[in-house]
Order: structure tokens, then C-alpha cells, then sequence
């Protein structure tokens, strides 16, 4: 097989792609291999591994490598940000004008156009805030 494949997605790869996208909560690796299962029962966790890094490489998607201990992709290449909850690791997305500025800042700090930002923020979900408040009240 001499032909050039790279550029070429396999169906795994596009299944791979096409769960990521559609779903919000920012899956790690196995959290995603247990949702293409149903459409893939044969794929292995390496497969979906090599997938997703073969993914993050083209730009496909991303991988939020600050976010908690495990490694996490996101199919959203949208700009935005991420919160983390301090409880439970959940991640979710903030839009990207919840800083205004930053690209005003970095046009007026010598005509920078902002590419990327890496910017974190981390708080409690709704979850877990009830948790604590159900702690807290019954002691
Ligand atoms: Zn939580
Ligand atoms: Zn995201």
C-alpha cells in the first residue's frame, strides 16, 4: 500500500470524532471508549487512544491536560474556557467573552493577535454545592 492515508479518516476515527463532538462533558479516553463501544464493540481502549492523539495532532480536537489528573478531549474547537469542579473533576465550558478584553489587551500590547489562551477556572457544580449544604445543615 503506497498510498498516502494520512489525511484520511478512518471509520473509527470518524466515530471517534463525531461522539467527542457531541457530547459536552469533556471525556477522557475511557470515558469516551465506553460511549463509541456501541457503535464500534470491537475497538480497543489503545485504538481509540491512538485516535484521539492522531486527532489532537491534526487539530481536530483538543486535550485539557490542566484540567485534573486524567487527560480529557474536547471536540469543541470553538475559543472558549474551561471550569473545573473542585469536587468531582466535572468540566465545563464558559463562553469565550468572559474576558472582554484580552484581545485589546494583546492588540495594544504590540499588535498581538491572541491564537490561544490558557486560561482555567475552577469552583464547585451545582452538585456538589448541594452536597456541601447537605453536610453543613445536618451537623
Ligand atoms: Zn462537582
Ligand atoms: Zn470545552
Amino acid at each position: 500500500m503506497g498510498t498516502c492515508v494520512k489525511h484520511r479518516l478512518t471509520r473509527q476515527r470518524r466515530i471517534i470524532l463525531e461522539t467527542l463532538r457531541g457530547v459536552t462533558c469533556h471525556p477522557t479516553a475511557d470515558e469516551l471508549y465506553n460511549m463509541v463501544r456501541e457503535q464500534l464493540p470491537r475497538v480497543s481502549l489503545g485504538t481509540v487512544y491512538r485516535n484521539l492523539e492522531l486527532l489532537t495532532s491534526e487539530g481536530e480536537v483538543r486535550t485539557l491536560d490542566s484540567l485534573g489528573s486524567r487527560k480529557r478531549y474536547d471536540g469543541n474547537m470553538h475559543p472558549h474556557y474551561h471550569i473545573k469542579c473542585v469536587e468531582c473533576e466535572r468540566v465545563g465550558d464558559l463562553a469565550k467573552d468572559v474576558v472582554p478584553m484580552i484581545d485589546m489587551t494583546a492588540v495594544q500590547a504590540g499588535g498581538f493577535k491572541v491564537l490561544n489562551l490558557q486560561l482555567d477556572f475552577s469552583g464547585l457544580c451545582a452538585e456538589c454545592q448541594k452536597k456541601r449544604e447537605s453536610v453543613t445543615s445536618e451537623s
